[in-house]
């Protein structure tokens, strides 16, 4: 016999980043909200732990801020290829870096002071049109909002399957002790892999390694195949254990079927490299809120296009230099020579520029005609 546990607005089906950002949104529109997440707080996951400058604003409007003891603001990005470095600032703005276990407590606090109901260790095995089901207890709900991660179980229940997918990679991270030596975020480019390098505190860096899924990146491949972090790491204890997950680029053609509502990787999502995946699921929390509250998904769905179109654009360039030595040192030598346009490529990158606008000086570039034409067919779509 099927026990009614309860009603609620809004049920979230997985309490990561997504889930929780998602709750905190739809309670601060005076909305009740239950989450259910199978694991326990605080969740680690292997992530390289960037939050983009766009992502830090609007976890402050969700009324969560890192306080700088366990956080460590970055000011751009710089990519290494050798003898090759490409260098640019954010315009202004900073990102943050700080440990997944860190933001989970924070938000997990957030929406516990605001009332949300959570539960932890408690998978959701399936869902109707009763609600959510836990075990043989209903959870009744007007909205369901599938947060459960790239593995979506509610998206494939609710028939909202992605349109297209790239070839998963896999990326591994490990944590570091010892002061960071840049404020910007490294990525290094090796052949099989990139090695990408967060400050995460005054004392600790996040290495995430991602590669081909064929020639999976090992820690090991730190000391052999990126000689300036290794010397940079000389000597740095590692604080944990490697851990690791795969990325893999996703895009749905929807991410609505009342009354089923999907956001962050279980809506899509873009590969590790673009480091745009936390930052994306805070702003689309941010207008789902609202949606809820004012019963307009469709505001939702558009939203959501938007948000994650650059980022989408973004993952494909990155990845079209990866395997692609002589493109990418091309585009990377170009880049260093020109500053301000990898700042303005940077500034369309977190969204506070249009990609057309850089479209153009790209393709002027010798060389590029690739990524321009990836650029062009993007900024058409
Ligand atoms: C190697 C790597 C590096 C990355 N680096 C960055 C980076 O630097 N910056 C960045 O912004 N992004 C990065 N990302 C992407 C980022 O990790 C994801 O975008 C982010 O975790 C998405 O959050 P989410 O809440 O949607 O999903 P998840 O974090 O996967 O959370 C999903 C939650 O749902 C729960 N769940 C699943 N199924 C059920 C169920 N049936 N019932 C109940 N609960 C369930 C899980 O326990 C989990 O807690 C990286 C990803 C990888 C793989």
């Amino acid at each position: 016999m099927t026990e009614l546990l309860t009603e609620s607005d809004v049920v979230i089906v997985g309490g990561g980043p997504a889930g929780l950002a998602a709750a905190i949104a739809a309670r601060r529109r005076g909305l009740s909200v239950t989450v259910a997440d199978a694991a326990t707080m605080p969740i680690d996951k292997a992530c390289g732990e960037g939050l983009m400058p766009e992502g830090i604003e609007a976890l402050n409007q969700l009324g969560v801020a890192p306080g700088a003891e366990e956080s460590f603001a970055f000011g751009g990005i710089r990519f290494i290829d050798g003898d090759l470095i490409a260098q640019a600032h954010f315009d202004g703005a900073m990102g943050v870096g700080m440990r997944r276990t860190v933001l989970h407590r924070l938000l997990a606090q957030r929406a516990r002071d605001l009332g949300v109901a959570i539960h932890w260790r408690t998978p959701v095995r399936w869902i109707s049109a009763d609600g959510v089901r836990l075990g043989d207890r209903v959870l009744r709900a007007r909205w369901i909002i599938g947060a459960d991660g790239q593995h979506s179980r509610v998206r494939r229940w609710a028939g909202l399957n992605p349109v297209w997918s790239s070839n998963p990679r896999v990326g591994i991270r490990m944590h570091f002790r010892r002061a960071p030596w840049t404020d910007f975020v490294e990525v290094h480019w090796h052949r099989n892999c990139q090695a990408y390098v967060t400050p995460v505190a005054a004392d600790q860096v996040c290495v995430a390694l991602i590669g081909n899924r064929k020639v999976p990146p090992r820690m090991t491949e730190l000391w052999s195949s990126f000689p300036a972090l290794a010397d940079r790491l000389e000597g740095a204890a590692p604080i944990d254990s490697v851990r690791g997950a795969t990325s893999v680029s996703t895009r749905l053609r929807s991410v609505v079927r009342a009354p089923v509502v999907l956001i962050g990787d279980a809506s899509g999502s873009v590969d590790a490299i673009t480091g745009e995946g936390l930052s994306m699921a805070l702003r689309q929390a941010l207008v789902l809120g609202d949606a809820l509250a004012d019963d307009a998904l469709g505001r939702y769905q558009a939203a959501h296009r938007q948000i994650t179109r650059m980022p989408r654009l973004m993952a494909r360039l990155i990845l079209m230099m990866d395997g692609r030595p002589t493109l990418r040192r091309t585009a990377l030598r170009a880049l260093a020579a020109r500053p301000q346009l990898f700042s303005r490529l940077l500034a369309a990158h977190v969204g506070a520029l249009a990609p057309s606008a850089v479209a153009l000086e790209v393709a002027g570039l010798a060389g590029w005609t690739l990524l321009a034409t990836a650029l062009a067919r993007f900024t058409a779509f």
